[in-house]
């Protein structure tokens, strides 16, 4: 069959359960089209052939035996901080290097009983730390809209790899904007959904109260798919909750009446910080919600503009500090043989196997953790996210959803932040605070620049209305011919 990358995920799900393909000739196909293009963008750290194509033959078995799935034979790509069983799941750092993951993610053991295919592992700055996906140790990954640019990180290789339509489907973590990001950089979908919707049993954790896994897909409807796949309770990760999400298809909502839609005016972009074509595409998208009958109103939320940054910057590295002190040499990854005893085995070990950025958040999180500082800067950072959250729900007792630009800036050059952290940090200002709230929060393409590359529209619910996020993102998306806009690399 031709053209199989430019069909949607529940297209191909269909053509595998009614039996006029099989989901070993839909691998094929991706596993050939991975293996053509993935050198031009580094989006895959591995492709996962044998597994794929074991995956594929039992899903044709099942299918001759009368079963259907979800996701049947549709293949996707599984950011690398994820354990599949069996396979790399390298964070893309030297340190686990050679780590082969011992057991199964929740996420994808649901994925693989929905009949989905794992077509590999895909790159992300190492252990997510980073918004561009340069800071990985098997080389930065490319933006298909233009190569030489970033795709946005840390989940920059589910990003390039759904947008190239090397994979229908992704699944990224979420941390502080790492999957809305890079979806917002690369003209795709990402959704972080509401903090504990989706079980982080598998994910290799980078700051536990805030990561959460989601899906990237090319429209709306595929992502609801995906999600719908993933979320629900699961008794191996304690802050997974008992809510339930509606598995159902989007409802096709022709309007926006009855709507309450509140622009952020402190993250709004104007012609002093943004591009005017950044500015514009921000417009119109406000102007197509006033059309479709939302009501639209202003809305002041200072602390969270002031403070998510610095808050998330002292509670991320804290959390991390401690999530990576297991690293230590001994049972995977780097080991540095010339050490003369066990403290410099660790020490060296870890100096070998860490890179750069890693090491900054190593240190700026132990110094906030340690006796004498936690009082004014882990505390005191706890305090004010709690405030944070609060200004959040006082907000959404006036409105239903909230816009933000998802990124202040379009996919940047390669190299161009790469010594400057802090320029760096500063492109998940809009993203952040959805994470320290626990809110669901996504990214739907808008429009782009004169340069051609895309720009997100981020729009955040209140936790567990990922369902009315996602409805009203579709309206949206049926409002905004741009939406399906493809790069030339992946035609
Ligand atoms: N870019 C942010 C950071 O570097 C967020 C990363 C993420 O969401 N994993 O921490």
């Amino acid at each position: 069959m031709k053209d199989l990358h430019l069909k949607k995920a529940r297209q191909i799900a269909e053509l595998v359960n009614s039996k006029q393909i099989k989901a070993t000739q839909v691998i094929e196909y991706f596993l050939k089209r991975a293996e053509e293009l993935n050198p031009k963008i580094n989006a895959f750290n591995s492709i996962t052939s044998e597994l794929a194509i074991k995956q594929a033959e039992e899903v044709d078995k099942q299918i001759m035996a009368g079963k259907q799935f979800a996701l049947a034979g549709v293949p996707i790509a599984i950011k690398d901080n994820l354990c599949v069983e069996s396979t790399y799941t390298t964070c893309s750092s030297k340190i686990l290097e050679n780590f082969k993951a011992p057991y199964e993610a929740t996420v994808t053991s649901r994925l693989w009983s929905a009949g989905a295919i794992c077509l590999g592992k895909t790159n992300l700055d190492e252990f997510a730390m980073g918004s561009s996906t340069e800071h990985s140790a098997f080389g930065a990954t490319n933006n298909p809209w233009n190569t030489k640019m970033v795709p946005g990180g840390s989940s920059g290789g589910s990003a390039s790899a759904v947008a190239a339509r090397l994979a229908p489907l992704a699944l990224g973590s979420d941390t502080g904007g790492s999957i809305r990001q890079p979806a917002a950089l690369c003209g795709i979908v990402g959704m972080k959904p509401t903090y504990g919707l989706v079980s982080r049993y598998g994910l290799i954790a980078f700051a536990s109260s805030l990561d959460q896994i989601g899906p990237f897909a090319t429209d709306i409807e595929d992502a609801n798919l995906l999600l719908s796949v993933i979320a629900g309770h699961d008794a191996k990760d304690s802050t997974s909750l008992h809510a339930d999400f509606n598995y159902n298809k989007l409802t096709q909502n022709k309007d926006c009446k009855n709507l309450k839609i509140g622009l952020i005016k402190e993250l709004m972009l104007t012609e002093s910080n943004a591009s005017p074509e950044l500015v514009n595409a921000m417009n119109m998208a406000i102007e197509t919600f006033k059309r479709l009958g939302a009501d639209i109103q202003e809305i002041s939320l200072p602390l969270i503009a002031e403070h998510s940054l610095d808050v998330y910057y002292i509670i991320a590295p804290s959390e991390a500090s401690s999530n990576l002190a297991r690293y230590d040499g001994v049972r995977y990854g780097v080991r540095d043989k010339s050490a003369t005893g066990i403290n410099s085995m660790y020490s060296q070990s870890r100096a070998k196997g860490f890179g750069s950025e890693v090491v900054r958040r190593i240190i700026i999180g132990t110094y906030a953790l340690s006796s004498g500082y936690y009082d004014a800067y882990y505390k005191k950072a706890q305090q004010v996210r709690r405030l944070i959250s609060e200004e959040f729900k006082k907000a959404f007792q006036s409105v239903d959803i909230l816009l933000s630009p998802t990124s202040p800036l379009t996919a940047f050059p390669m190299g161009a932040k790469l010594d400057d952290p802090l320029s760096m940090y500063l492109c998940d200002i809009a993203t952040i605070p959805a994470n320290l709230a626990g809110i669901p929060a996504l990214s739907v393409n808008c429009g782009f620049d004169s340069n051609n590359l895309p720009i997100g529209l981020q729009l955040m619910a209140p936790q567990l209305a990922d369902r009315k996020l996602l409805e009203t993102a579709f309206v949206f998306e049926q409002n905004c011919p741009q939406a399906e806009k493809i790069p030339a690399l992946a035609l």
